[in-house]
């Protein structure tokens, strides 16, 4: 029998304690900003802009949103960024991603202020995550590491297997991983022995998308395994990569969907607009 990780729980202790921050920042007279640019109408991203500007509004952080039109320039876009890098009362800029296909999302991303970039996708704040640096985290690995943290769970010298090559997950995820001293492989669609390299992993982090890709005897014995995925089942509820019932068994600990990265990753996106403006306003 596994421990489930409780991700919501966690999250919202960062949201009180993010709350407090802010509280301190408006005595100095500083209201946190956070613009978000959404370009085209893609239903499941509406949610997660939604959830984030709940977010802002819980902790005390001001929110702004730009929905541009599917049929947005590029120039338009790209535009829109500079004069959020030039407004002093914007501490952070996140882009919504998926954008329409002929707009070009790492141009846009490259074009955001790396002080700004509190979704750490700007190749600065990439490149400061791989050297070991201060810099903004994307917040989905952010909030993993904080998981491990948090539950005391040891990653020195241990072997961790991750699905996905993202950008936004799993990349930044081995960085993280990597930094911690685990021996880190990252699987992906071209994997050809994906079972074998899960056997041998003592930490399994799955962020492919696929519902059911981690089975019971795909993995060990006391396993960790984080489920960063997001699907739907045939019910249409919302479900993670791993068949959690038959692994939550089998591993020491482990994520649930809904419950355990989703709610991580806004509280960390919180925490990066805290951390963009204290710096952009001098305070330690
Ligand atoms: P992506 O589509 O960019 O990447 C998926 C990765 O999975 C790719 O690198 C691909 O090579 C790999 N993959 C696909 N099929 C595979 C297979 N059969 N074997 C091995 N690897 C395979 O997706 P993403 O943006 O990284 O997101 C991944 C999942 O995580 C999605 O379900 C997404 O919704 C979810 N997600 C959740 C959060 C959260 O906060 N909970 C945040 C970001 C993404």
């Amino acid at each position: 029998m596994s421990e489930i990780i409780d991700g919501k729980n966690l999250a919202k202790e960062i949201r009180e304690s993010l709350k407090v921050e802010a509280n301190k920042l408006k005595e100095k007279g500083i209201i946190p900003h956070l613009s978000v640019i959404m370009v085209g109408d893609d239903d499941a991203s509406k949610v997660y802009v939604r959830n984030k500007s709940r977010a802002c509004e819980e902790i005390g952080i001001e929110f702004k949103e730009y929905l541009l039109p599917n049929d947005t320039k590029q120039e338009e876009l790209i535009s829109l960024i500079e004069k959020l890098n030039k407004d002093k009362n914007v501490n952070g800029i996140l882009l919504q991603s998926p954008i329409p296909k002929p707009l070009d999302i790492q141009e846009a991303f490259n074009t955001i202020d790396p002080k700004k970039d509190v979704d750490g996708f700007n190749p600065y704040n990439v490149g400061n995550l791989c050297i070991g640096q201060d810099g903004f985290i994307p917040c989905t690995p952010y909030g993993i590491m904080k998981m491990f943290e948090k539950y005391n769970i040891e990653i020195d010298g241990r072997k961790v297997a991750i699905i996905g090559r993202s950008n936004i997950v799993g990349k930044p995820m081995a960085q993280c991983m990597l930094a911690k001293n685990a021996t880190v492989t990252i699987c992906h669609s071209r994997t050809r022995e994906l079972k074998k390299e899960l056997k041998d992993a003592d930490i399994i982090i799955s962020a492919a998308g696929k519902r059911n890709m981690v089975t019971e005897d795909m993995v060990k014995d006391g396993v960790v395994i984080i489920d960063v995925g997001m699907n739907r089942n045939d019910e249409g509820k919302l479900c993670g990569d791993v068949d959690f019932e038959k692994l939550k068994e089998k591993a020491s600990y482990i994520t649930p969907v809904p419950g355990g990265v989703g709610p991580m990753t806004i509280a960390m996106l919180m925490s990066n607009v805290i951390k963009a403006t204290k710096e952009q306003n001098n305070i330690k």
